[in-house]
């Protein structure tokens, strides 16, 4: 029994009726349609792209947005969808968190009316896909620092520059592209075929197999001057778009570590050595303990940062102080999950090892552990420790 939920507290008292049918379809659609495929595709490093038509039906893409085709549904239930699809596989939910959360925001929030009557109708129903260039070969925390120019030309724009480590960037009908005009970070929107676009796959990867991951390189891409987003100025473009999809990955990472959880307490009650199940030694208690713990505190931090986002108060440091905490538990749970299941504990007969695997990407990607915490700690302490080791 690797799927179902860990409601240890009673947490679905919390929840409106809606948002637990939400829960209960998506859930649905991971355990009939994702889970008897995704090792494959892990396997084979490749993402499953028949399986989006299916996302789109179940209003997975830009789920919280209002308006333009868009589901319109509460911060608490687009994160339960981040959950459930997260507890199939985090690539899926990658998948589901740029396209939503990256793309369709960016357009969402900073675009033209008709820039969004264009794409996002298109892009929740699974019909357009979309991918955010933000970090570089030599540029990932700090993107701050980009190089990828922006350069007025008559009445359109001359882009140039890669971007790296871009998710859905090969599949991608619209890349969301951050470039600076002189010192200004500007956003635009780049059609898949435009001269000068090429994307390239990054493979060999350890993680995030199922998901496609891309380096986008742009040699002077001309683009009309419709295509620039009019409202976004300077990293805050960028830096929105990415509180949201870290929201989502609050709720997805608990999501892989139920799917670690509740694989090792299964495991432990079947396997016996020295006589007796591995649930019934002290330290394989402990371990269980230690995770369900650490699932029910991420739970009621998840639903908190909803609630608060719900009531349009949620501040950008919250959701670090949430990201940071729940990748990281749910890290430690997924490794510690590996760990109880011994040698099983490394193939793909169970999904533990691929979720422990991915999960160093979520650690990693949308700001890393390290920088949530020197946003929280500049938040806490009044003091800037982004330039000191
Ligand atoms: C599978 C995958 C998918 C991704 N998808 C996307 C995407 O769709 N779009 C996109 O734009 N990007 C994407 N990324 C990129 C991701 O956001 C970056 O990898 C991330 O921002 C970290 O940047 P970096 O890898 O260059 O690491 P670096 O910034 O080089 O950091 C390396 C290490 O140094 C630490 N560090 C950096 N600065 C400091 C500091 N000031 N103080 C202390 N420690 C510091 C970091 O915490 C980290 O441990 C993806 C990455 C992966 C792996």
């Amino acid at each position: 029994m690797t799927t179902g939920d860990v409601d240890y507290y009673g947490l679905d008292e919390l929840l409106a009726e809606d948002e637990r049918m939400t829960r209960a379809s998506v859930r649905s659609f991971v355990e009939r349609e994702v889970l008897p495929v995704i090792e494959r595709c892990h396997a084979e490093e490749r993402f499953p792209t028949d399986l989006v038509p299916r996302m789109a039906e179940l209003g997975v893409f830009g789920a919280n947005l209002e308006g333009y085709g868009c589901a319109g549904l509460s911060n608490v239930a687009y994160g339960l969808i981040m959950q459930e699809l997260e507890a199939g596989d985090s690539g899926l939910r990658s998948m589901a968190s740029v396209q939503g959360s990256l793309a369709m925001y960016a357009i969402w929030r900073w675009g033209s009316e008709e820039q969004k009557r264009r794409w996002l109708p298109e892009m929740a129903a699974g019909r357009a896909i979309g991918c955010f260039g933000l970090t570089e070969p030599d540029h990932g925390s700090d993107p701050g620092a980009m190089e990828t120019r922006a350069r007025r030309d008559g009445a359109g724009w001359v882009l140039s520059g890669t971007k790296r480590w871009i998710t859905n960037g090969s599949i991608s009908d619209v890349a969301v592209v951050w470039a600076k005009d002189g010192e200004t970070i500007r956003g635009f929107l780049v059609e898949k075929g435009t001269p000068g676009l090429s994307a390239r796959d990054i493979k060999g990867k350890f993680s995030l197999r199922a998901s496609i991951t891309s380096e986008l390189v742009l040699e002077d891409v001309r683009v009309p001057s419709s295509a620039i987003l009019p409202e976004a100025r300077g990293l805050g473009g960028p830096f929105s778009c990415l509180n949201q999809a870290r929201y989502g990955i609050v709720w997805g990472a608990i999501g892989a570590a139920r799917t670690c959880y509740l694989t090792a307490l299964s495991y432990a009650k079947e396997r016996t050595q020295f006589d007796r199940p591995l649930a019934g030694f002290q330290l394989v208690q402990a371990k269980l303990v230690h995770m369900v713990s650490e699932i029910t505190k991420g739970q009621l931090l998840a639903w908190r940062l909803g609630r608060l986002k719900d009531a349009g108060t949620m501040r950008p440091e919250q959701v670090s102080l949430a990201k940071r905490n729940n990748v990281g538990v749910a890290l430690e749970i997924a490794r510690l999950a590996r760990d109880v299941l011994g040698a099983n504990g490394i193939v793909n007969e169970y999904p533990v090892i691929r979720h422990m695997l991915n999960l160093e990407t979520v650690n990693t990607y949308e700001g890393t552990h390290d920088i949530h915490t020197l946003i929280v700690g500049r938040d806490i302490t009044g003091l800037d420790a982004f330039g000191i080791g």
